[in-house]
């Protein structure tokens, strides 16, 4: 039976709900619904003109509704009269493909077809800056290595005790909080659940983040590379394929020749995302900024932590992916910029294919990637800007028809003007490197 929202709100103390979707820059959008008209929104939806949020969709559309899904409820720890709920686009009575969360439920449909389940956890790093936006919050965090420095961590304890707190509150199953490795960076990680459920969680996080910090007079940020002499932020996400009833990892095998501990259909869903990483960065690294992360030089702290060609290893974080224990393995490329769903939805897309073709990833590689610095000659390497990697993705034909022509045509018709809006402003750089030509 379907949970009746209104009686929920009258058993919780909820007065309103945000009805929210994420468009496809990542961006999440809500109202704010009263109780009194939550059924009615329940079943309906709640209107929205797509044009003034970045869909593709012109002023002359008619209305889109975002049908909430109340299974994602979650009462807002700090404001407990308020209930959000992620949304599915719906327009003329058809689910809007090119629409982030649909897209994503899309390609779950096709795991469970083949009779799989996808698990995902993810690690979202963030800094903690002033609310200027001009630098981090703490002035006395300056360490050239200031990784777990417990007297940072323990500095901003107001914030990360009020965000962890929150978390066990809400069953998410927190287990560690720690600065990470930038000046005024840090990162929480949760338990790891169904696909669906971790890409609602991230997106509320993130909101959950920003206005925690807010609430303690700062700012939080999840752009990629917010500071030029230090580490970005990454999103890490840990993929793992269990049986419909979640009993058993296929992605885990006691037998493996390679001994990571990983499963053939394991390899092969790597595989299928090696095969299109380049392309798949469109998605995974989706801004500008993101391109200053991936391919970085070295930091201030000796290490970017972050790709920049595309290979695998065991337990060596230096690799795009790592696989770090038996039955799963961890994806380094996307960044704090990502869409929750369409990065999971990209995921989700080449894996299957790689299963689906056999894809090989071939041996592991056990190096330094860091020490060979600029001498990748031997290596795939990722894209150096977004229109490379959009140019990538407009045309892989894998992509086109798995995600679906719609979600790709959308996207890059979006991003590509939003490269053409960069490209139009002078910068100091050219000004200081070419008004004497
Ligand atoms: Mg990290």
């Amino acid at each position: 039976m379907t949970t009746k929202l209104s009686e929920v709100a009258s058993k919780r103390g909820i007065h309103y709900f945000l009805i929210s979707f994420v468009d496809l820059f990542g961006n999440l959008r809500s109202k704010l619904v009263p109780t009194r008209a939550i059924d009615d929104m329940q079943k309906n939806g709640a209107g929205f003109a797509g044009f003034a949020a970045w869909l593709d969709m012109t002023p002359a559309h008619p209305d889109m509704f975002a049908i909430p899904d109340p299974d994602s409820l979650i009462q807002l720890p700090w404001k407990k009269e308020i209930g959000w709920l992620a949304s599915d686009l719906w327009m003329d009575g058809k689910p809007v493909e090119a629409s982030p969360r649909v897209a994503l439920k899309r390609q779950i449909n096709n795991a469970e077809k083949l009779g799989f389940r996808i698990k995902a956890g993810v690690e979202c790093e963030y800094h903690l800056i002033n609310s200027e936006g001009t630098g981090i919050a703490d002035e006395q965090d300056k360490q050239s290595k200031p990784c777990y420095d417990q007297q940072s961590l323990m500095r901003q304890y107001p914030v990360i005790s009020q965000i962890c707190d929150s978390m066990i509150e809400l069953g998410w199953g927190p287990y560690q909080n720690d600065h990470e490795d930038a000046n005024g960076q840090f990162e929480m990680n949760w338990d790891y659940d169904d696909v669906l459920i971790t890409a609602d969680r991230h997106v509320f996080f993130k909101f959950m983040v920003k206005s925690i910090a807010e609430l303690h007079g700062l700012r939080a940020t999840f752009m990629p590379k917010p500071f030029s002499h230090l580490t970005g932020n990454g999103c890490h996400s840990h993929l793992s394929i269990w049986n419909l009833e979640g009993s058993k990892n296929l992605f885990h095998s006691a037998d493996d020749s390679r001994s990571l501990g990983l499963s053939n259909l394991a390899y092969q869903f790597l595989g299928g995302i090696m095969h299109s990483a380049d392309s798949l960065t469109a998605i995974f690294n989706p801004t500008i900024n993101s391109y200053k992360r991936i391919n970085a030089p070295r930091t201030l702290s000796g290490a970017s932590w972050s790709p920049s060609s595309i290979t695998y290893s065991g337990n060596n974080r230096t690799h795009m992916i790592r696989v770090p224990d038996d039955g799963r393995f961890e994806l380094r490329l996307m960044d704090g910029a990502a869409n929750p769903y369409l990065m999971q939805a990209g995921i989700i897309a080449c894996g299957l294919e790689g299963i689906e073709t056999n894809r090989d990833p071939g041996e592991p590689l056990d190096i330094n990637m860091y020490e060979l610095d600029d001498d990748l000659k031997d290596y795939k390497l990722l894209p150096k800007n977004l229109l490379d990697a959009l140019r990538l993705f407009q045309d892989n034909e894998i992509l086109r028809s798995r995600l679906g022509e719609d979600l790709v045509d959308s996207y890059t018709k979006l991003k590509y003007s939003q490269w053409d809006s960069y490209t139009s402003h002078l910068t100091k750089w050219e000004m200081d490197n070419t008004l004497d030509c």
